[in-house]
């Protein structure tokens, strides 16, 4: 239900719907994370995501800012009751950097909060959070007692429990997915209950919730764990591309190494040939770590250097020396693990209304990766998009979700793509996916699920082989079908 109606909201009448209201969403309102504001309804009564290609109608967009507890529990239970009474749908998002619908409920009730509740643990290494919690919030708590997030994504802009519902990873090693660092979750299922869920209790709805896209019901609060903070240095490893795998691999054997990726270069003549490896360990000294700053002028002068690149060869190759080379020298001092992480999305924003940036991500089995480079080359320079950037991550095995991306340990490719807000680069675009999706499917792999729905119902269903019995299970908690987003109405309802 609703496949159609958000299509013909982009691609009709739409596609300048769509590029005008990125202009408005740029120009106005400040957001809750500093960057676009992918909270705010427009005047046509739509909701946006951080792909600025998502506006769909919505009944309602609501902010909640109750501390967790009973005045949050029922708030939500009286925007549920209103909701399946005119049988609208709920979903609840935070900072709606998903970039497909996954976070908008199509005329429906859209919940936003904006809590940063925080309550550490230093005696069990977790604390326990407001489910809309940014991990610059997360940081802001934590950094000063010693700590750091296990898991997280990148960039700190992100809800936590939007990243256990994506079941989002980091670069941190030897870790998996976020989900396997979280303890604990409360959540109001779709019948109002409000559920306890762990490893122990309500177990099978643990599993479903974590990268269930919020489709099991609303969580108010979760229990995670954290790491200490130190000091790190970096080393570089300039390679071949195809040596990548295994010299990863080799790398993340040395115990000392904490956090680890890698980077290919991207001009078209000599596309993904080259590698860059990048390990941290930790220091001697780890007396007196400075706060959590973020990665500060360097990223500021990376981020004006990757813009540049645009349509432009030259200045392709200009930014693999500066990462090979100059960043090596200039970038490579010590530095801390949450300052590392504590980056937030804006100081890549590209400033441009006709243009916006599409991430992809793919993971393949560490002996397909040499495979998977020869996929991406088949594909992507033949494309009509301009490819900014790809890092490279390892997500070892997570056998608890049932959407799974990483069955067995993988490497992770994340891409980023700069696309025209045009007809003719949307089209591009789903083409482009479908086919590098099939290639990596064709080799074991699969894609992630919080970006653009350009991939078809089939695909998704090879990539995720448990996804039918997760729709079947979410019919039997969810038999109104009450928690809904577009990831449900394009792909899960079909299946
Ligand atoms: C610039 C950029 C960098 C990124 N980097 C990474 C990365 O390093 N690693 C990675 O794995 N991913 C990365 N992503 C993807 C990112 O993790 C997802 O898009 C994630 O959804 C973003 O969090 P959010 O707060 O914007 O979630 P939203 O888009 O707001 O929500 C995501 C999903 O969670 C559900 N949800 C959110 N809160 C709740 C709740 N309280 N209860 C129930 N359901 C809920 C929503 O319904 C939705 O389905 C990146 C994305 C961008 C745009």
């Amino acid at each position: 239900m609703g496949n159609w109606t958000r299509r013909a909201a982009l691609l009709g009448s739409g596609a300048a719907v769509g590029a005008f209201a990125t202009r408005a969403l740029k120009s106005r309102n400040p957001s809750l994370d500093g960057t676009v504001d992918t909270t705010a309804v427009g005047g046509d009564g739509t909701l946006n995501d951080a792909s600025l290609l998502s506006q769909t109608p919505v009944h309602k967009h609501i902010i909640l800012k109750q501390d967790p507890g009973t005045a949050l529990v029922e708030a939500i239970r009286a925007e549920m009751k209103d909701a399946r009474a005119n049988n609208r749908p709920v979903n609840v998002s935070a900072a709606r950097h998903s970039m497909g619908g996954q976070a908008i409920p199509l005329d429906g009730h859209a919940i936003t909060y904006d809590n940063g509740f925080l309550e550490p643990d230093t005696a069990n290494a977790t604390f326990r959070a407001h489910a809309g919690a940014r991990w610059s919030q997360v940081i802001q708590a934590i950094d000063p007692i010693g700590f750091s997030p296990a898991v997280m994504q990148s960039n700190n802009d992100f809800g936590v429990a939007a990243t256990f519902c994506v079941n989002a990873h980091g670069w941190p090693v030897p870790f998996g997915p976020m989900g396997a660092t979280v303890r604990e979750i409360e959540l109001i299922t779709p019948d109002g209950e409000l559920a306890t869920c762990s490893r122990e209790v309500n177990a099978d709805l643990f599993d479903q919730s974590m990268g269930g896209y919020g489709l099991t019901g609303a969580i108010t609060s979760m229990v995670v764990d954290m790491e200490k903070n130190t000091r790190l240095s970096p080393s570089f490893t300039r390679m071949p591309a195809k040596e990548f795998g295994s010299a990863f691999e080799a790398a993340l054997n040395d115990p000392d190494v904490t956090m680890a990726y890698g980077r290919l270069n991207v001009e078209r003549a000599s596309f993904f040939e080259e590698a860059l490896m990048i390990t941290y360990r930790a220091t001697e000294d780890q007396a007196d770590l400075p706060a959590a700053s973020g990665s500060g002028w360097m990223s500021n002068v990376a981020s004006r250097v990757y813009r540049a690149q645009l349509g432009n060869e030259r200045m392709k190759s200009l930014r693999w020396w500066f990462e090979t080379d100059l960043g090596t020298v200039v970038g490579g001092g010590d530095t801390t693990r949450n300052s590392l992480i504590n980056e937030p999305v804006v100081t890549l924003d590209d400033r441009d209304d006709t243009r916006t940036d599409i991430l992809h991500e793919y993971f393949v089995g560490i002996d397909r990766f040499p495979e998977f480079l020869e996929i991406c080359r088949a594909v992507i320079p033949a494309s009509y998009q301009e490819f900014l950037n790809v890092t490279l991550r390892f997500i070892n095995t997570d056998s608890e979700s049932w959407l799974s991306y990483a069955t067995v340990p993988r490497i992770a490719a994340v891409m980023s793509f700069s696309q025209e807000m045009t007809l003719r680069a949307e089209a591009d675009m789903a083409r482009m996916t479908r086919d590098l999706v099939e290639g990596i499917i064709g080799i074991g792999g699969t894609y992630y699920l919080p970006y653009r729905p350009h991939p078809t119902v089939a695909q998704l269903e090879k990539a995720y082989p448990r996804a039918a019995a997760f729709a079947a299970a979410k019919r039997v908690l969810d038999p109104g079908l009450l928690f809904r987003n577009n990831l449900w109405d394009s792909y899960l309802e079909q299946l």
